[in-house]
């Protein structure tokens, strides 16, 4: 059969272009990255086989080998894996399979100083062989078939596949190294690489004519915690993770007893790009008794877990299991559970470390958060486990933290939601607890217009949105004794703001609830907040923009006796025609204190009338 050659597609050459010039620092990793495919390879046959005894030939084991030979030039990584068809050689070698890289790639070209590192979470994998060869060929044969195909490229646009013969099934990798690399055809060389990248693959990998493994070629997640190393355990979590920085969090644990497993998990160093796409698979593998059986056991981690990486190897779960099987299993439940309490355990732990583990939450507190309302039997270790920005100070709080701060009088927990926590901290609808030195927690993730609602308590206190009317600041004193003598001084007469506030309901009718005097301002005249039981503002607007709801539930005007304006407009409240010359006042009031929260103003001309109006009658 002719040779036929095809373009890549275009992701993969930039992607290429990427790897062979910038991205890794050591180039002897690509052998990691075959070696890791060639132990996927084998670890699908190995579970294909349990079904179809037939594709495995009898008295052959799974070995991976590699081969230099200094003559041609050539280094050979060989495997007795599932192998590739023709369709998987052009699929699998010719484009990305992982989602999230196309779009990452467009990032890349639209912004010029990227972070190249940060390519290395989408594991360029096979890729890498270009950083030292000139030439790549790869020949195949997948189990149960008899023909074979070989795939060559330059690494530089296009890639060819033709009919090729090979005897046995699995997949040969060779490279026709660059004038450079000679350092890759030396056995002594290459045996440290796979010492020092490789050992924790649990298949033995030979090189040379070597009769003993380069590897210790046992699964690593089966040794004793104590023999492995932490670059071990770095070199693994690369391995199934398929990315390559360090990892924030090693869980490493054996379940014994009624059921019994071990599990090797990791909370990645980055945020990965694709975090909140639903279509995003979770990325724990499951092994049956040493057998990989699937990545896509659902159930085996709760979604709120989705960003761990590693393996749960269980001793319990049937061998001939199907994926289909895997869906409802009662078994699996049972070691979600333990998975969950292992890892929040771990991480209450690694919460003490405040600086790495405000790091680690910064990535993934957003989605941890989604427990909280997901996992009712859980919420209480989440609860230990959140942190949270507030008026405190610069770094994020645990909820302990601010119980321990309440003041005499507190009851209740107060948040606030925005999208800013630098805006939010000077919210008007803070300014009383400010006053009154009492922290309140800036929420600023989508999930936090969600939570606090339907955790209702931490350690018998209560959540409660520092925008709602009735806080019951009165019984909180105000840390400041000035502020109280200048409030009993100054606040306008009971009667007058009386007058005031039912002026402003009759003007602005409809617009708003009610309108009642504020305990929280201290420097605004006015603000909006719900009435208790009413919908959160933030979560409101939220909801208003993916068309939830179309009419918005009406706020409450707040107003501040202790502002200047306020005890201005209050003596004139009770004159004759105050409803005709307060109008606008009230109106542009309104409108104002919309504009505090963020919130659009109904009518912008109609604004701009009013204020130009006041503003004649002022300077006039
Ligand atoms: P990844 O391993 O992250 O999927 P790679 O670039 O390393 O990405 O490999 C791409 C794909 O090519 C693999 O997912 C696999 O389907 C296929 N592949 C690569 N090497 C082998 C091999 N030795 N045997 C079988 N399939 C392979
Ligand atoms: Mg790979």
């Amino acid at each position: 059969m002719t040779e036929k050659r095809q373009p890549f597609r275009a992701e993969v050459s930039r992607l290429l272009d990427i790897v062979v010039h910038s991205l890794y620092s050591e180039k002897e990793i690509f052998l990691r990255e075959l070696i890791s495919n060639a132990s996927d390879a084998c670890d699908k046959l190995r579970y294909e086989a349990l079904t179809q005894p037939e594709l495995i030939s009898e008295g052959s084991s799974f070995k991976i080998s590699i081969v230099a030979d200094p003559k041609a030039r050539t280094l050979t990584v060989t495997d007795n894996g599932i192998g590739m068809s023709r369709d998987d050689l052009i699929e699998n070698l010719g484009t990305i399979a992982q989602s999230g890289t196309a779009a990452f790639l467009e990032q890349l070209n639209s912004s010029q100083k990227s972070d190249m590192t940060l390519i290395g979470q989408f594991g360029v994998g096979f890729y890498a062989a270009f950083m030292v060869a000139q030439m790549v060929e790869v020949k195949s044969r997948k189990a149960g078939s008899s023909e074979a195909w070989c795939w060559r490229s330059d690494g530089k646009g296009e890639f060819a596949v033709e009919e090729d013969n090979k005897s046995g099934n699995g997949t040969e990798v060779i490279i026709y190294l660059k004038q450079s690399e000679d350092e890759f055809l030396n056995e002594d060389r290459l045996r440290s690489i796979v010492n020092r990248h490789s050992d924790h693959i649990a298949i033995p990998i030979m090189v040379g004519n070597s009769e003993t493994p380069a590897n210790r070629a046992s699964a690593l997640w089966l040794r004793n915690k104590n023999e492995i190393t932490a670059d071990q355990y770095k070199e693994f979590y690369h391995h199934v993770a398929r990315t390559f920085e360090e990892p924030a969090l090693t869980v490493h644990w054996k379940a014994e007893g009624k059921i019994e497993y071990t599990g090797l998990l990791f909370a990645p160093g980055v945020k990965p790009f694709d975090l909140f796409d639903p279509k995003r698979k979770h990325g724990v593998k499951l092994y049956v008794k040493r057998v990989f059986i699937t990545d896509e056991a659902e159930g085996l981690v709760p979604p709120y877990l989705r960003f761990m990486r590693g393996i749960i190897d269980s001793e319990d779960l049937p061998l001939n299991l199907s994926r289909e099987m895997l869906q409802h299993n009662p078994m699996l439940a049972k070691i979600r559970q333990g998975i969950i309490r292992r890892v929040l355990g771990d991480l209450n732990k690694f919460s003490e470390n405040k600086e790495t583990y405000a790091k680690f939450w910064d990535n993934f507190g957003a989605v941890i958060k989604e427990g909280l309302y997901e996992d009712l039997e859980h919420r209480e270790e989440l609860l230990k486990i959140v942190r949270c920005r507030s008026t405190y100070g610069e770094s994020a709080t645990s909820l302990a933290e601010y119980v321990s701060r309440m003041k005499e009088g507190q009851e209740a927990i107060y948040y606030i939601n925005g999208d800013n926590a630098e805006t939010l901290s000077r919210s008007p609808h803070l300014e009383g607890f400010k006053a009154r030195g009492i922290e309140v927690l800036l929420l600023t993730d989508q999930v936090d217009d969600f939570w606090p609602g339907a955790v209702i308590e931490f350690e018998g206190k209560k959540f409660k949105s520092a925008t709602r009317a009735g806080q019951d600041l009165e019984k909180i004193k105000p840390t400041n004794d000035a502020d109280k003598k200048s409030e009993k001084d100054s606040s306008p007469m009971e009667g007058d703001l009386v007058s005031l506030m039912t002026l402003l309901k009759t003007i602005l009718g409809d617009s708003i609830k009610d309108v009642r005097k504020s305990e929280r301002l201290t420097d605004s005249a006015v603000c909006l907040s719900s009435d208790e039981g009413d919908i959160d503002i933030h979560l409101e607007r939220f909801l208003k923009q993916h068309n939830q709801i179309r009419t918005p539930s009406l706020r409450i005007m707040e107003v501040n006796p202790r502002h200047p304006l306020v005890k201005l407009l209050a003596e004139k409240a009770g004159e004759d025609g105050a409803s005709g010359k307060l109008s606008d006042i009230a109106w542009l009031l309104l409108d104002q204190a919309k504009l505090m929260d963020g919130e659009n103003i109904g009518d912008p001309l109609e604004f701009n009338r009013r204020l130009s109006k006041v503003l004649v009658k002022a300077v006039g």
